[in-house]
């Protein structure tokens, strides 16, 4: 069978320094895990990383290539020899697809990064655009090209067009571990996949509350743990059985204190939970003054509950950013669906907007819930 080559051009990672060997390891070690089950090969060299396998592994390589985080682009290549007429047939098949395709302006991009070759850059693109020109397949745009030919001269010679983009960041995994508070709504998914791109393991902790949320609810949040699986989230969540907690919440606080004191309750046993996973910090999707909970005062009362650092990737984006976000990772399908994580029990009227932290401890003091929270905890 037939072996195709794709190239990936790395991100950020260039830029790190000392830890460019460990990052670069662990870009590779996530290909390969997405490729497990198929033939193909990762390798590195000098800043591109190259995916071949037969041409029966293409869906399963593109599909890596696109959820991988820590890469800028990607592109199926053709490879050829170092030497201008293998480089014109390869850009000549590229041109005469892209016109199949509808193109009628096209570019030849060169990246010379092995400098003995005796062409330079410009003579490269002028002699091997030369015949698509002259043969009025395309014409030439350097400006708005419907397609771009790119040509790369390494050790042998890579040649593609229109590259895809790819997921910027830093691969998964370089920036230790955190623990998402994930529920069925918009949020919280996007939370979790932000720092994924920031190189974090995540891992999902679900608080579920039978039979006051149903079990659709449950299976929302297992849908859309299964969607952020494909950037590198724990496909395991963890469900906290908590309808316990929010009986007695419901039984002993004030109404208007009620919500604020079930995040304290979720912070609680969240904790314990980070301690177990060793992760460092606790990821939610908060984003500021979007409902009561999530005034800059009450935020300052969750954070009081936590001993690990609250990270809230989205605490500045509003509901339109997240949504969009939402659409382009493939959750917001799941997310829109009607069955609401949110407990009917807790929905007070008047939710206090600035409450004092004191306060709130003496309130949760007085629900003498500790108990529920490790049962919570151990019945997961
Ligand atoms: P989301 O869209 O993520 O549900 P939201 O706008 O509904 O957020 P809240 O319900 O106030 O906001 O929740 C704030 C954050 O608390 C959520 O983003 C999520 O991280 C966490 N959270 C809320 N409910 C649950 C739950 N049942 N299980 C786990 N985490 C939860
Ligand atoms: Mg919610």
């Amino acid at each position: 069978m037939p072996q195709v080559t794709y190239l990936a051009k790395l991100g950020e990672l260039t830029l790190k320094g000392s830890n460019l060997k460990e990052f670069e390891k662990r870009l590779v070690n996530n290909a390969q895990l997405y490729l497990e089950a198929v033939p193909a090969r990762v390798t590195l060299r000098a800043g591109r990383m190259y995916i071949e396998g037969p041409e029966s592994s293409c869906p399963a390589i593109e599909f890596t290539l696109s959820h991988l985080i820590g890469i800028t682009g990607w592109a199926k290549t053709i490879i050829c020899e170092k030497t201008i007429d293998s480089m014109k047939q390869a850009v000549m098949k590229l041109a005469l697809e892209a016109k199949e395709k509808g193109a009628n302006t096209f570019k030849v991009d060169v990246r010379r990064a092995e400098k003995s070759f005796p062409y330079n850059s410009y003579e490269i693109a002028t002699e091997t655009a030369a015949d698509v020109f002259d043969q009025q397949i395309l014409k030439v745009d350097v400006h708005k090209p419907d397609v771009k030919i790119c040509i790369e001269v390494r050790e042998k010679c890579f040649v593609y067009s229109n590259a895809n983009k790819g997921c910027r960041g830093l691969p998964v995994g370089v920036s230790g571990k955190g623990l998402l508070l994930l529920s069925g709504g918009f949020d919280s998914p996007v939370a979790g996949y932000r720092m994924c791109r920031r190189g974090m393991k995540v891992e999902c902790v679900y608080f579920h509350a039978y039979p006051y949320t149903s079990a659709e609810a449950q299976k929302k949040v297992e849908d859309l743990a299964q969607v952020l699986s494909f950037y590198g989230v724990d496909t395991h969540i963890n469900t906290i059985p908590f309808t316990a907690v929010q009986m007695r919440i419901k039984e002993k606080s004030p109404e208007e204190y009620s919500t604020l004191l079930l995040r304290f309750c979720m912070m609680k046993v969240a904790n314990l939970l980070a301690a177990r996973l060793g992760a460092q910090c606790l990821i939610t999707g908060e984003s500021l003054g979007q409902v009561a909970s999530q005034t800059i005062e009450n935020m300052q009362v969750t954070e009081a509950a936590s001993e690990y650092p609250l990270v809230r990737p989205l605490i500045g984006l509003d509901k339109e950013e997240i949504i969009s976000t939402a659409v382009e990772i493939g959750t917001h399908d799941i997310s829109v669906l009607p069955y609401e994580d949110c407990c009917v029990l807790i929905s007070p009227r008047h939710p206090v907007l600035r409450a004092q932290v004191d306060e709130v401890e003496k309130l949760y003091d007085s629900l003498e819930v500790d108990d529920l929270i490790q049962e919570s905890y151990d019945k997961r």
